[in-house]
Formats: C-alpha cells, sequence, structure tokens
C-alpha cells in the first residue's frame, strides 16, 4: 500500500495546518524532526531553541493523543541527519513513502531546498499553501502589482474591507481607520504594567532544557526562568490575559518603553502566532469581541489588529514578493561590523543596555525598543544590514525570516530605497526621550547634542542626514530636516560630524 508521510516543521504547530487536512489515520505518518542545521544556520537564542523544540513536542504528544501515528526524531538522535532533507530521506526510507505532503515553509532558503526533494527522493512531494495567513502571496502580488512603492495603511484598508474586521455598512468601525492619534502616550513610570503570564517547565520542557544546554552552551542568551507557553492552551491563556489585562491600555502606551521594565502593555503572542499555537484570525477575532463587548476601547483594538491584520500580512507579502534580492539590498551601502555590545549589553547608553539586557534574558524585546532604539542605532551607526539581519533573527524568539528580515531591511536599515517605508525611522535621542524614562538614568545628557557628555543618538542623527544627503534630500517628507540643518553653522556641522566620527571609529 502505498505510505503518505506528512511533515510538520517546528513553526507549523496548528491543528488547522493545510498538511494535516485528509490525513488518513489509518496509514498516514506524520513526520516531525529536530535539526541541528536549523539550529546553528544562525546560533539562535537558547530560550528560542528551548521554546520551539519543546512546543513540537507538546504537539506531537497532542497529535498521539489524538491517535495519529508520529515519527519524531529528537535533536540528540545518533542516526539524525542534521538537516530537513536528511530526515525526509531516512524517514521515507523507515515508512516505505511514496508521497510527502508538507505545507509550505516560512523561509525562501527552506522551500528552495523542499522543490527539489521530488526529483532527489524519487517519491511525489505536495507543497500545500500556509492558509493560517489572512493575504496569501498571490493575492499580496495582485495588490502590489504596478505600485512603485508599497504602503502599509493602503494594505490595511484593503484588509479590512475583505475580511471586514471593525467594519459597519462598509465604512470603518469610528469612522476613521486609524486612531493612532489617541496612541502614543508619553510613558508614566508609576504605572502598574500587570505581569506576564508564565509557565513553569513541565517535564517535558526540562528535558528540552537540559538539551539546550549541552548543544547550544556557546549561543547567545540565557535559559534561566523559562516561561514561554509551549501548549495551544497555554498560548490561549496568554492571548487570554492580554485581552483582560493589557489590550485596554495597549494603544494608549504602544510607543512606551520603562526603565526595566520589558513587557508594557503589548500582547507577548507573536511568539505563538509564528509557530502557530495561536492563528491570526482567532487572535483578530477575540480582540474585536473584546471591542464589542465594552471591555477594550476602539483605539487599542483597532490599532492591536492593524498590527496583525496590517502590519503582519504586509510584512510576509513583502518577503514572498521580492526574495531572494531582498535579502542583500543595501541601499546606504552599510559596512560597519557589528559593535561587540549588541551581544552583552555592555554599554554607557543606557537605551541600549536595557533593550539589549532583556533581549538576553527573555528572547524579547517590544516593537518601539527594536525599531527606536536598537534599530535607529543600527541605521544611523551604518551597520551592515547582514549582521543585523542575523543579530535580528538570532535574539528574538519570535523570530523567523519572513518577518524579520522586511521590519530589519525595510522598516529599520531603509535598505530596500523606500520600497516598505516612505523615509527612515531617524531619530535623535530626543524620541527615545520622550517615549521613555531611559535618559534620566544614562550616563549621556539627552539635551546635548554634541561633545563628549552629549547623547550619541544626537550627533550621529545629522551625521547619518549629512552624510545621505545625495539619497536622501529630495525625499518630500525630510524637507523640512533638511532646512533645519542648512540653518545650521557650518562650524556646528563640522562639530557634529567630527563628533560622530569619533564616536563610530571607537565602536569597534
Ligand atoms: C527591527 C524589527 C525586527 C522585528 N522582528 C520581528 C520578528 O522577527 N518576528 C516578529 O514576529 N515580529 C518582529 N517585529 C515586529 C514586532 O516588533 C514584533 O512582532 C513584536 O514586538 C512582538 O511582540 P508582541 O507579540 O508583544 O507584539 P505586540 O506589540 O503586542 O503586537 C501584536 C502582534 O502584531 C504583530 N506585529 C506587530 N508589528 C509587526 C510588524 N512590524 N511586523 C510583523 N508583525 C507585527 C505581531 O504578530 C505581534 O505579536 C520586528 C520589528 C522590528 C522593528
Ligand atoms: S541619553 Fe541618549 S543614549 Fe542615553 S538613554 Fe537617552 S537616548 Fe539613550
Amino acid at each position: 500500500m502505498s505510505k503518505t508521510l506528512r511533515l510538520i516543521l517546528g513553526d507549523q504547530l496548528s491543528h488547522s495546518i493545510s498538511s494535516l487536512g485528509d490525513i488518513n489515520r489509518e496509514s498516514d505518518t506524520v513526520l516531525m524532526c529536530e535539526v541541528m542545521g536549523e539550529v546553528t544556520y544562525v546560533r539562535h537564542h537558547k530560550k528560542k531553541v528551548a521554546f520551539i523544540l519543546s512546543a513540537m513536542r507538546h504537539f506531537a504528544k497532542r497529535l498521539c493523543e489524538q491517535g495519529i501515528s508520529v515519527d519524531y526524531v529528537t535533536l540528540d538522535d545518533p542516526e539524525n541527519s542534521g538537516n530537513f532533507a536528511g530526515e525526509v530521506a531516512r524517514a521515507v526510507t523507515r515508512h516505505n513513502a511514496t508521497r510527502l505532503i508538507v505545507t509550505a515553509p516560512g523561509e525562501f532558503r527552506v522551500l528552495e531546498d523542499m522543490k527539489n526533494w521530488e526529483t532527489d527522493l524519487g517519491i511525489l512531494v505536495e507543497i500545500r499553501e500556509d492558509e493560517r495567513f489572512l493575504c496569501s502571496p498571490e493575492m499580496f502580488e495582485s495588490w502590489a502589482n504596478g505600485r512603485k512603492q508599497l504602503r502599509m495603511d493602503f494594505f490595511y484598508r484593503e484588509m479590512r474591507r475583505h475580511h471586514d474586521v471593525l467594519m459597519v455598512d462598509g465604512k470603518p468601525v469610528g469612522g476613521k481607520w486609524n486612531f493612532d492619534e489617541e496612541n502614543r502616550e508619553r510613558p508614566d513610570p508609576s504605572l502598574k504594567v500587570p505581569a506576564p503570564l508564565q509557565f513553569p517547565p513541565d517535564e517535558i520542557s526540562t528535558e528540552v532544557l537540559n538539551l539546550v544546554g549541552q548543544h547550544c552552551a556557546d549561543h547567545f542568551g540565557e535559559l534561566e526562568n523559562f516561561g514561554f507557553a509551549v501548549t495551544r492552551e497555554q498560548a490561549l491563556q496568554v492571548l487570554e490575559h492580554f485581552i483582560a489585562n493589557r489590550l485596554p491600555l495597549f494603544g494608549a502606551y504602544q510607543d512606551a518603553m520603562i526603565q526595566d521594565e520589558p513587557w508594557m502593555y503589548h500582547s507577548h503572542i507573536g511568539f505563538y502566532l509564528n509557530i502557530g499555537l495561536l492563528v491570526p484570525a482567532e487572535v483578530i477575532a477575540t480582540a474585536q469581541n473584546a471591542f464589542d463587548s465594552g471591555s477594550a476601547p476602539l483605539n487599542s483594538v483597532e490599532g492591536f489588529i492593524r498590527q496583525i491584520l496590517g502590519w503582519r500580512e504586509f510584512i510576509r507579502g513583502i518577503y514572498w514578493l521580492r526574495m531572494p534580492a531582498y535579502a542583500t539590498e543595501n541601499f546606504f551601502r552599510a559596512n560597519r561590523p557589528l559593535p561587540e555590545f549588541f551581544w552583552t549589553g555592555d554599554t554607557p547608553m543606557n537605551c541600549l543596555s536595557q533593550s539589549i539586557g532583556q533581549t538576553r534574558q527573555y528572547a524579547y524585546a517590544h516593537h518601539i525598543q527594536r525599531l527606536m532604539v536598537l534599530g535607529n542605532f543600527a541605521l544611523l551607526a551604518g551597520l551592515a544590514p547582514k549582521s543585523v539581519n542575523e543579530w535580528y533573527l538570532i535574539v528574538y524568539a519570535d523570530a523567523f525570516e519572513w518577518v524579520e528580515l522586511p521590519n530589519v531591511s525595510g522598516m529599520v536599515l531603509f535598505a530596500d530605497g523606500g520600497y516598505l517605508a516612505s523615509k527612515p525611522y531617524a531619530a535623535g535621542g530626543a524620541y527615545i526621550n520622550r517615549m521613555s524614562n531611559y535618559c534620566q538614568k544614562c550616563r549621556y545628557k539627552v539635551a546635548e547634542k554634541t561633545g563628549s557628555d552629549a547623547c550619541p543618538f544626537n550627533y550621529l542623527y545629522w551625521h547619518f542626514l549629512i552624510k545621505n544627503r545625495d539619497k536622501l534630500g529630495t525625499n518630500a517628507r525630510l524637507g523640512m530636516i533638511y532646512r533645519s540643518l542648512d540653518r545650521m553653522s557650518e562650524e556646528k556641522q563640522q562639530t557634529i560630524m567630527n563628533d560622530a566620527l569619533q564616536f563610530l571609529d571607537a565602536l569597534n
């Protein structure tokens, strides 16, 4: 009898995944494999590796409980070949399989590999669409077709209409598509931010933590205090906890940062969405219900839904539309190596030290830390896109190339020359000071623009604009800023350039 293998990858842990759709429990086998090649092609944060492996093992256990036959290859299996192709080949032999069904992977590199399997293994390989997303690559391509620049706001409106989310009689609820002017409040350090929901490791997680401790000892990050949800039930609890405790203030404080407060009012569900323990449609429906029932205000609910229905799908659309070229784009020809403190957090710049320290500890930093602290620094300091991308892919437990790369190369580094964003997200220290209380504990003075005590973001900001005038000078959204630059004396500009160059020279 012909035998079918159904391959489930580590970010495909959804019972609704297309590769399981028509499973025959009598004859089919689900193949899951932990492969060292994926753990080390960039040396992921220890906690990220433990999180994914533990969630995989829990998912496999649940499939077995449902009477599905699972062939699970562990990382320390002495026969493990260390890569997907090798493990599929071994499983084909073990099961005498003639057919493999898999849902399309999230990374271009893996898809390219998979496309060779049919020829290499001599079996039928069916690669199915990943239906968990709300916009297929084809749908995105037809939306993008003919547009020179892609803007999330327009895409988001299409998605709202298409999926009938927060719409009434064909119009946006509340009469506006976006309520951000009610958001972005400055942080209030007296806020009592609710503690995040964490789960102590069970037997499976403990085993995985030991395994990762042994095999990934030299990877970035800390393994202690592991608290991720590793099952769908736990991930649903995190979602419910967010909706009840954080969503009402999500909008107001979505850009705010507070010293020693990594979690703020964010949802912390990106980890679970990205490996499939939650799916976007249910998250959006849950948030919309919170608005309908009056338990969360529109500014928060719309802002939250926009991140998932808008940004997340938009970013993924760009990834599949522009790969593989997108991975090598470098509009500013930035080539500075990553400073060592990106790995240690050891820098007197308090905002960076806070963001990197929390990243080491939790494999998490929230959006504004990633964008306006770490990303802003990488942009202004001219760090090489390849190294910056690799760092972001390593350090965050929710990082998978399809979502990491466009955020880093497109949103943060403007390496695509403005395909994704209309202008670089560059800012001096004043922005960080407005949205955080980091500057109060910093060795540098945010109000000083030049000199040894000045906040480095201040002179790096102007240095970046001066240095890249040929590329940015005609950008209409930067017109006012370049006009202020032109009003600056030659002498002041020279001091800025000298301070910036001295700082940058000392970086490495
Ligand atoms: C430089 C940079 C790198 C990033 N790398 C990643 C990454 O590797 N993986 C990742 O999932 N997100 C990434 N993001 C987007 C965003 O920062 C994270 O999704 C978010 O911080 C995750 O935390 P949260 O679940 O608490 O999100 P919340 O702030 O609560 O937002 C809710 C959800 O919206 C989605 N979302 C919000 N913004 C974005 C965005 N820009 N792109 C895609 N989805 C978004 C996420 O699924 C997130 O879980 C990156 C952003 C930047 C600026
Ligand atoms: S003064 Fe500058 S370096 Fe220090 S925390 Fe503020 S923005 Fe960051």
